[in-house]
């Protein structure tokens, strides 16, 4: 299998922006959230300044526009139909985004039972819930079958073993289920999100007839109530012919299969760099639609967008710590955060744009390497950067883009507090996850005054064992 190889640049499926494109202000670059803006002091978004925002919330910090996110969700669902839409959680998920998804009338997509949980907390009804995963455990089957989720996408016969046993032996009520299928289709800007193809943990394999195997099983189980059939054949894909392939074959087998529901995943890219032009999701729509048609499927097609929902949306702030100037080599330009907060150069490459808040419009002829404070060489936020000439320490900087799959990813590497989420809209900012503090850090360290269990005792055991776990 190919995974990243630094040496292969570019990744995200095109090719780097041309010198002219670099030139680019952060305004003309279509890269900013909607409500963005450029006042005297800087570029505003949702009405407040991102100077502002630095100063009252500290750095790094994500900054979502709210408008933005509504209008995705909104965009999403007049191109695909009420209920058509669920948005896949993992690309950004807290309580106040589970509610926004939920207010504009997407159904949410999860894929674990913490991602359940929170859309469960946020006061989402179970059955706008869909549940994903190649291995759920019995846990997280028994939650979503106890709080009657709208349907569960199962992966495996295992899985189908522990959804029996949860229906027999617990008396759970059955699930209403949608068969994973691996559609023989791979798509996607790297092969780690590449998830459609025959050599693919998801799914049962229309090739060699797992995926009938599959149906005759589902359909002649009491525990499962056989609804419809779903794929998903990568992420940050910007040819829409590639979804639309995915989309027919699997269509076929829900055609022939007589299922009632098709689900077609998520998988829409965005653009991450000046000059890129993604496909909007009425393109999308459209070239799905006629695809499933001339494959047979007459019913409406359910997606599951995550990225495209969210990505644009979001950006982040970072804090110029240092700047070195190596002769003849390269400058390296060192901010507050790294990949702790956006992992996606480093696992596969990703490349981003980045700006100067307090001069948005600046034509960008610098190049330097924007690197985080993580002890590795790899910790590289924007590799080939452009930036205006008088960038200097103590500047604030943005990224853009970084609204899906970067506050998800968030690690707490080097002991780093993860930084804070802040919603933007109408001039007011909302703080929706608060930043991490060092307390946070040692919040899951068990503390034993008493150090080490002596050797003569067995580890685990007895009464001060048991008192010093603080469960005696
Ligand atoms: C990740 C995922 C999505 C969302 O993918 P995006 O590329 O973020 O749109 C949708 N469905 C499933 C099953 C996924 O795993």
């Amino acid at each position: 299998m190919r995974f990243y190889d630094p040496l292969r640049r570019p990744q995200d499926g095109c090719e780097p922006a041309s010198g002219e494109e670099r030139m680019t202000s952060a305004i003309e670059s279509g890269l900013l959230p909607g409500t963005s803006e450029t006042r005297p002091e800087g570029l505003a978004v949702g009405g407040v300044l991102l100077t502002e925002l630095a100063r009252r919330f500290g750095t790094p910090l994500f900054v979502y526009d709210e408008e933005h996110l509504r209008r995705r969700c909104r965009d999403a669902v007049a191109a695909f139909g009420r209920d058509n839409v669920a948005y896949a959680s993992k690309a950004f998920l807290c309580t106040a985004m589970a509610r926004l998804a939920h207010e504009e009338g997407l159904l949410l997509d999860v894929a674990s039972g913490g991602e359940l949980r929170v859309a469960l907390h946020a006061g989402v009804p179970a059955d706008r819930i869909v549940l994903h995963g190649n291995n759920k455990d019995a846990a997280e089957l028994r939650t979503a079958m106890s709080a009657r989720v709208r349907h569960v996408v199962v992966d495996s016969f295992d899985e189908m073993d522990r959804i029996e046993r949860l229906h027999a032996e617990e008396h759970l009520p059955p699930a209403r289920i949608q068969l994973r299928v691996a559609p023989g289709v791979a798509a996607g800007a790297h092969e780690a999100i590449r998830t459609g193809g025959n050599d693919s943990k998801f799914g049962f394999g229309l090739a060699g007839g797992t995926a009938a195997a599959a149906v005759r099983r589902a359909a002649g189980s009491p525990a499962m109530i056989l609804e419809g059939v779903h794929a998903h054949v990568g992420s940050q894909v910007l040819d829409t012919a590639e979804l639309a392939a995915g989309a027919a074959a699997v269509a076929r087998f829900a055609a022939d299969t007589r299922m009632d529901r098709l689900t077609v995943g998520g998988g829409l890219g965005v653009a991450y760099e000046a000059g890129q032009t993604p496909p909007s999701f009425a393109e999308w729509a459209a070239r799905v639609r006629t695809a499933v048609r001339d494959a047979g499927w007459g019913s409406s097609v359910t997606v599951e967008p995550g990225r495209s929902i969210a990505a644009r949306a979001g950006l982040t702030l970072y804090r110029v710590g240092t700047i070195k100037r190596i002769e003849g080599v390269r400058t390296y330009i060192g901010v507050d955060g790294g990949m702790s907060d956006n992992l996606r150069p480093a696992l596969y490459g990703s490349r981003y744009e980045v700006f100067l808040p307090r001069s948005p419009r600046a034509p960008r002829p610098m190049r330097a390497r924007l690197v985080g404070k993580h002890c590795e060489s790899g910790d590289v936020i924007v590799d080939d950067a452009a930036l205006p000439a008088d960038v200097a320490v103590d500047d604030l900087l943005a990224t853009p883009v970084t609204g899906a799959y970067g506050y998800a990813m968030a690690s707490n590497y080097n002991k780093l507090p993860r930084p804070a989420v802040v919603f933007v809209r109408d001039g007011r900012a909302r703080i929706v996850v608060r930043r991490e503090t060092e307390e946070d850090l040692l919040r899951l360290d068990v503390d034993e005054p008493a150090g080490f269990p002596e050797p003569t005792r067995t580890v685990g055991t007895g009464a001060g064992a048991a008192q010093r776990a603080g469960t005696a």
